[in-house]
């Protein structure tokens, strides 16, 4: 009997995550994976973060997971997005090096210990009375363990396309995983078609860099890690930007009945809101034009990424359409765009845990859930490798809720309720996103990645410092007094436009939207951005924090009243008409399930609570 009992099966997002994960809290993993050489290989943009996902990679690496540490060591553009808006939907995006990200991995993921890598392919599951026992290898050799993890991406029944030719295939450069697909629609899941697609990556010799906008990064350039070193930062690079044209435009509406798209021959349905550059010109006709973001490949590679345009037309197509767009005149593709298809299986087959519920033991992560996007499978990655790993230490499963991390709302979002379309993280997704912030993922969930054992010392010991911190800034503010016409009352009213009419505590000012922590005589120097933000986001939200917890007691005080099979919502008084056709459809079993519905307010979940307490007592 070896010590190696979680097997997981693929080295994307999820599969390092997941065994990282489960070999922190002392479990030996196989990890199984088509080729070593492309662990933590990002099959599309090589960038992390961005609004909602950011909040993900950040909510992993507060329990010590590989992602965000891995995006410090190969970012070569960062950026805060929304930075003029509200803590809750600011958002780090880095653009990284491509072969520095997958090294990063490749290096932390050995740095665990405890894992071993083996280069195969997974063509079946070993499962003996209704439980999972391992996996059978391409050449027939079984590989016993008493858990195993799918995270198999968008290998299932992989199907590349290109105009009108299309092959099997897992991403490009990589075979698709069929027999193992063969055997998963064969077993009690329910399960369907999914499809992405990427763009044309272009050389960057050929492009004329005078014609495109530069976007240089932000100074001092931010970081997706809690713990980082400055020194070890690659170089920072510009991106760029530049549209397409009407020209290109006609083209690509002249090449439709070649698109595998739209001539019927890609059956699975692809992301809405990252639609292809021919569902763009199709969807907003009267768009003259749409943005493309030039981004770098590396830092060693004159390869470029150009983001806006993903493609499944003819290469010819491609070719053209290029060419009709400013800066890229004379562009030389280097690896023609494509759309890929792929199985998927339906989340709600699966427990919150992500362990499937007509199989014992066996979990699935990452884009075989119907998700896409790096960071979302990063997150069902780790929960699946903490719940694998607390389960056979004979443990009760761990899943934050949805007020407590973006990572809840994700699980319960793909459990409850499936997904018709590949399904990204968006802060709107949360109902409480002003708790949920990137400034303090590991403020909400550190203290439970100590516990559980996936948060080593030097990760506590610069949470406990920020902690530690802010605490004290925080109590200093709250004595701070600051009086009308004193020195510090015009220092502020000079640098904020703000009037100090009455003694107020510097904790009072700050929550005043203009007025920032840097603002108040006698702030505490030198603390770290993050730290800052924390403090600042806890000060204005205060009020707002507050409303949200009582909302969330309430509702967690109600959550399990079950509703009727047979309620009429249509009788439910003050409920409009879109939300009462809403809950008709969804049919939901508890107030719970029905607050989780999109379009169901809290002031709807409130007067169906009224109604079913009121029914109850008839
Ligand atoms: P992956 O990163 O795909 O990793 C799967 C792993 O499983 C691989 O290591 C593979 O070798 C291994 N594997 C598969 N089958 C087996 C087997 N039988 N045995 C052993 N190992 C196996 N996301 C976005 O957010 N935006 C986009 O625009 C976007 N475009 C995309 C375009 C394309 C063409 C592709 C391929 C993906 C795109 N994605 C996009 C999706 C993104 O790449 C995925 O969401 C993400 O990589 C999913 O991570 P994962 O860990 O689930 O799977």
């Amino acid at each position: 009997m070896n010590n190696f009992k979680i097997i997981v099966v693929g080295g994307g997002h999820a599969g390092v995550e997941a065994a990282s994960a489960a070999a922190r809290m002392g479990c030996g993993v196989f990890l199984v994976t088509q080729k070593k050489e492309t662990i933590g290989q990002m099959s599309c943009n090589p960038a992390v973060g961005g609004i909602g996902k950011s909040h993900l990679a950040k909510e992993v690496d507060a329990l010590g997971g590989l992602m965000a540490k891995a995006t410090d060591l190969s970012g070569i553009h960062f950026k805060i997005l929304n930075s003029t808006k509200g803590q809750a939907v600011r958002a780090t995006r880095a653009q990284t090096d491509r072969e520095l990200y997958k090294k990063a991995i490749q290096l932390l993921l050995k740095q665990t210990g405890r894992i071993e890598i083996i280069e195969e392919t997974v063509n079946d599951l070993l499962i003996e009375k209704g439980r999972v026992r391992g996996v059978v290898l391409s050449g027939g050799q079984q590989l016993r363990g008493e858990k195993v993890i799918l995270t198999t991406g968008t290998f299932l029944g992989g199907v590349m396309h290109t105009g009108l030719k299309n092959k099997p295939g897992g991403r490009r450069g990589d075979l698709p995983s069929n027999k193992l697909a063969k055997r998963l629609r064969s077993m009690p899941f329910r399960y369907g078609r999914l499809k992405t697609g990427t763009p044309p990556r272009l050389e960057g010799k050929t492009l004329n860099w005078e014609k495109l906008e530069p976007q240089q990064g932000d100074t001092p350039t931010p970081h997706m890690s809690y713990v980082f070193k400055k020194t070890t930062r690659p170089k920072q690079i510009n991106c760029y930007i530049t549209r397409t044209t009407p020209q290109t435009h006609e083209i690509i509406r002249r090449s439709l009945d070649e698109s595998p798209l739209f001539s019927g021959a890609i059956e699975g349905v692809g992301p809405r809101y990252c639609p292809s550059i021919e569902d763009k010109v199709i969807r907003f006709r009267n768009k003259e034009t749409h943005q493309i973001f030039v981004e770098p490949e590396g830092l060693k590679t004159t390869e470029i990424y150009p983001n806006g345009i993903s493609t499944s037309l003819p290469v010819e197509a491609q070719k053209t359409f290029i060419r009709t767009i400013p800066g890229f005149e004379k562009a030389k593709i280097t690896k023609p765009g494509y759309a890929i298809e792929y199985d998927y299986f339906d989340p709600r087959d699966l427990k919150h845990s992500l362990e499937t519920t007509p199989i014992n033991g066996l979990y699935f992560a990452g884009q075989i859930n119907g998700t896409t996007g790096y960071e979302e499978a990063a997150a069902q990655g780790i929960l699946a490798g903490i719940n694998a790993a607390l389960s056979l230490q004979g443990n009760g499963p761990w899943v934050p809720g949805r007020h407590q991390a973006y990572m809840g709302v994700l699980v319960d979002d793909l459990v409850s309720l499936g997904t018709k379309e590949p399904y990204r993280m968006f802060t709107s997704r949360a109902e409480y996103r002003l708790i949920l912030r990137e400034d303090n993922a590991d403020m909400r969930l550190t203290p439970k990645g100590r516990e559980l054992g996936l948060v080593d010392d030097k990760l506590w010991k610069v949470f406990n410092k920020k902690k530690t911190e802010s605490r004290n800034e925080i109590d200093k503010l709250k004595k701070l007094k600051i009086r009308p016409k004193s020195p510090q009352a015009s220092t502020i009213e000079l640098n904020t436009n703000e009037k100090i009419n009455s003694i107020k505590s510097a904790y009072e000012l700050l929550k005043r939207p203009s007025i920032k922590h840097k603002n108040i005589p006698g702030h505490k120097k030198n603390l770290p951005q993050n730290t800052v933000d924390q403090i600042e986001a806890e000060i204005k939200y205060e009020g707002y924090v507050k409303r949200q917890l009582k909302e969330i007691k309430k509702l967690q005080k109600n959550e399990n009243t079950p509703i009727p099979k047979t309620i009429n919502f249509k009788l439910i008084k003050g409920l409009s008409n879109e939300v009462k056709q809403k809950l008709e459809e969804a049919k939901p079993a508890s107030l719970a399930r029905a607050s989780r519905l999109s379009g169901i307010t809290p002031a709807a979940v409130s007067l169906l609570l009224v109604h079913l307490k009121k029914t109850a007592k008839n």
